[in-house]
């Protein structure tokens, strides 16, 4: 257990998701008493019988012993949960709609449920990342529907003196940052924590929920803290992007994207940050949070001009990789590719928007045999893209393959013997998608190397990639 701050306290998260699960195990663990109520069946039968239903390093061993020491449980049952609860924390799902706006179903449904069951004063905590103006909607929403059940919640003796139905739910926009795979560590010490509120009672309250945490905290109105959230993605996805761009610029001017990188990113003002080169961004909330943040603009009438060339460029990114196999080995049809690394990057099994999903599927709608290997994501690809041949290691998938592509940097595949790789292969073609591997050391044992917009290796003739991709 960390060492704890300020007064224990009931806490409701609801979703036991990536965002929820991990902020509920850490809640618990700084002594707070933490339910976390899941409405999916089987993950709450994963979760009673004390596993974790995703993989993100650390949690289980910190679930184990919150749950040892009764400071964390789980739940469907949200009517019991909101009986016990100072702060109710929505943790729910906000993915993307067709037309890129963000699906806010669940956290409607969340909202109509709170405003239902609820009968004593709670601190509302939205987790989600929603668009801006959908803590206000959401609170107006709560409070019209306790307005309407006034006289059942003065009978039960808990509306406020001031018959203000708005002091029994106070919503707060409390952005998430974590990354997963790092989750843990993201929760225990942000970079910073941003409480949007007007309610001095929400933010004392968050404050000594927060005790424990050694944060710098900013305290914004509710639309600036949503708007920090999209803008902090947009902005980190526009570095991705950016670079990547910057890299096909060096793979036709003989430049090497490495060098440009770290000299940039000695520049205070730039950073060394988020400037690594390679298959494009994936994950549950680049692609989405760019998507819907286009969106907000798009639906305030404002051309997002940056935002729309970021989104563009990382689509063609994801779609590079074929352009340069096809260069590299002609005619994919027939050819055998191995994908190592399908996760959209390393430490979690999480696929949502990878690159290796687009590359692989695209390969196979070239004719290509596809078979890829990932430590913890094969199942879950498996799943989304039924065509791919699953590897149960990284030599598996090599075996005979005309080349292979790196698409997630797993600390494993830096191990990976050059010369055992180059013997093991029908072809010598390794791309690296993620720029991580030794260059040198591949082209010794024999092997073709293309990293992305690096100088050394084969880099071929790189056609437009979007030339020729019927189904990007
Ligand atoms: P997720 O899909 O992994 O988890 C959401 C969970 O909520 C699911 O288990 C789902 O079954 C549950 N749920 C949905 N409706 C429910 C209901 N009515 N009652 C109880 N449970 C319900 O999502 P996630 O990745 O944890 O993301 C959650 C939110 O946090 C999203 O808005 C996301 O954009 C944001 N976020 C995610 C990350 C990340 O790295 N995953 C980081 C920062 C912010």
């Amino acid at each position: 257990m960390h060492e704890r701050n300020g007064n224990p306290l009931n806490i409701c998260v609801i979703g036991a998701g990536y965002v929820g699960l991990t902020t509920g195990t850490v809640l618990a663990s700084f002594g707070h008493s933490v339910t976390v109520v899941e409405k999916d069946a089987a993950k709450l039968d994963v979760l009673a019988a004390g596993k974790v239903p995703i993989f993100e390093p650390g949690l289980e061993e910190l679930m184990a012993e919150d749950l040892e020491n009764e400071s964390l449980r789980f739940s469907s049952d949200l009517a019991a949960a909101l009986e016990e609860a100072d702060a109710v924390f929505v943790a729910v799902g906000t993915p993307s709609s067709p037309d890129g706006s963000a699906d806010l179903r669940a956290v409607d449904v969340v909202s109509d449920e709170i405003a239902r069951l609820l009968r004593r004063p709670i601190v509302l905590v939205i987790k989600s990342t929603v668009p801006i103006g959908t803590s206000d909607a959401v609170a107006d929403r709560i409070h019209e529907a306790l307005g309407r059940r006034s006289d059942e919640l003065a009978a039960l003796g808990v509306l406020p003196a001031s018959g203000r139905v708005e002091e029994l739910c106070e919503v707060v926009f409390c952005p998430e940052f974590l990354r997963e795979g790092k989750a843990l560590l993201d929760l225990v010490h942000p970079h910073r924590i941003v409480i949007g509120t007007g309610s001095t009672k929400a933010l004392d309250l968050l404050k000594d929920l927060f005790a424990s945490i050694d944060a710098p905290i900013l305290v914004t109105d509710r639309r600036s803290a949503e708007a920090i959230k999209y803008a902090s993605n947009a902005f980190l996805a526009t570095k991705i992007s950016f670079v990547n761009e910057m890299a096909n610029l060096c793979e036709v001017t003989g430049a090497d994207i490495i060098d440009v990188a770290t000299g940039m990113g000695m520049d205070e003002r730039i950073g060394d940050k988020f400037l690594q080169a390679g298959v494009g961004y994936g994950g549950s909330c680049f692609p989405k949070d760019t998507k819907a943040l286009l969106h907000i603009a798009d639906t305030a009438g404002y051309k997002f001009s940056i935002l729309e060339a970021v989104v563009d460029v990382n689509e063609r990114q994801k779609r590079r990789v074929i352009a340069i196999l096809r260069n590299m080995i002609g005619d994919l049809a027939g050819t055998k590719i191995a994908l190592l690394g399908l996760a959209f990057k390393p430490e979690t099994d999480d696929i949502r928007e990878a690159p290796s999903i687009v590359v692989a599927k695209e390969l196979l709608h070239e004719g290509a045999d596809v078979i890829g290997y990932d430590p913890q994501a094969a199942q879950n690809l498996a799943n989304e893209v039924p065509g791919i041949v699953i590897a149960g290691s990284a030599e598996e998938a090599i075996e005979g393959a005309d080349a292979i592509v790196l698409l997630t940097e797993w600390e494993e595949f830096l191990q990976l013997d050059p010369v055992t790789i180059r013997s093991r292969m029908r072809g010598d073609l390794l791309i690296d998608g993620r720029n991580v591997l030794d260059p040198e050391r591949l082209i010794q044992a024999g092997l073709r190397y293309h990293g992305i917009g690096r100088r050394i290796g084969d880099l071929g003739d790189v056609r437009d990639p979007g030339e020729g991709c019927e189904s990007c």
